[in-house]
């Protein structure tokens, strides 16, 4: 994809605005625009063209990205621009949102004649800033190779997850296992101090056999084993708990419209319902270890 094509970027909050000036860094012609005046500032000190409404950016743009809270505000800003998106222009929604809102967006491009692919990230902040997420892509082949490159300029591992919506079932069913497998972490090391093991020992014989996973490896939820993980410096996040609950929500949402059974999807979307009741919004999601425990 040539980088004389102009880029429309809808959502420039703590993800989209990274995203964006890595576009911009990467030699794209990008024009932003967000509700938020301050978010629409500090994307134009990173060289977006500010616009005044999402149609004013997408209508001149080849290519228009999304990166927004949920599937409502997806489908209201698609709906909004598809009238005025140039014919051939491709639509890249990056947000987390629901299967179903996926697929309604899917098809309000397809009566557009537009071309549409679902790509929600993994990495968050810092790999939006670093430009290293995983992009995980739903749509045809053409969509997939449009976007390819523009994707490459955000992020390190880009996969083609299936047809339209594939993107956004495999961003929750990863994040339902990252949801159980914290949890199970933390209950291990809860049971470890009860027992009188020390947490690096525990670290140790785990990090290297069966119990092994991302949870425990990169985001160790006591401190002291992983000295980069939230718990070394008070569960500042990280993966901020609404989040993680988000996420655990759209799984839960996902499974009982296709039928399938999460019992411990179910339980640790509870368990993280009552964790933010306790006033952990701004924690990270390993500190659920503190409710854990008591
Ligand atoms: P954010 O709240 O920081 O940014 C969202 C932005 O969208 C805001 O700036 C808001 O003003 C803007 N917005 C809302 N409605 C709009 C509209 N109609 N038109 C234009 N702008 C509008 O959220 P975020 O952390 O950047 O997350 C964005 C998406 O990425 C979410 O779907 C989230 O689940 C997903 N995500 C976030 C992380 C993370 O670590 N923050 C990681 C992976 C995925």
């Amino acid at each position: 994809m040539s980088k004389t094509l102009s880029i429309a970027f809808i959502g420039l909050g703590n993800m989209g605005g990274p995203m964006a000036a890595n576009l911009v860094k990467a030699g794209f012609q990008v024009t932003g625009f967000d509700l938020s005046a301050s978010h629409l500032d500090q994307a134009k000190a990173q060289g977006v063209a500010p616009a005044s409404s999402a149609q004013a950016a997408a209508k001149v743009a080849d290519v228009v990205i999304t990166m927004l809270p949920a599937g409502k505000h997806v489908l209201s800003v698609w709906q909004d621009i598809l009238s005025t998106t140039k014919p051939g222009a491709l639509l890249i929604d990056c947000s987390t949102i629901d299967v179903e809102s996926a697929h309604a967006a899917h098809r309000l491009a397809t009566e557009h004649g537009l071309t549409a692919l679902d790509a929600p990230v993994s990495g968050g902040v810092g790999g939006a800033q670093g430009a290293t997420l995983t992009f995980m892509c739903g749509g045809t082949e053409l969509a997939f190779s449009m976007a390819k490159p523009l994707l490459e300029a955000m992020g390190k591992k880009i996969v083609h997850c299936g047809e339209a919506g594939a993107g956004q079932a495999a961003k929750i069913c990863n994040n339902m296992i990252l949801g159980i497998s914290m949890i199970a972490v933390c209950e291990g090391f809860a049971l470890a101090e009860k027992l009188g093991l020390s947490h690096q020992a525990l670290f140790d014989v785990a990090s290297t056999s069966s119990g092994q996973c991302w949870s425990l490896t990169t985001y160790c939820p006591v401190p002291g084993p992983v000295p980069t993980s939230p718990a070394n410096r008070d569960y500042q996040p990280g993966f901020a708990t609404p989040l993680m609950l988000k996420d655990l929500l759209l799984s839960q949402d996902a499974a009982h419209s296709a039928g399938a059974q999460t019992p411990l999807g179910a339980r640790a979307t509870e368990l993280y319902q009552r964790y933010l009741e306790t006033g952990a919004s701004e924690k990270d999601f390993s500190g659920i270890i503190s409710m854990l425990r008591s």
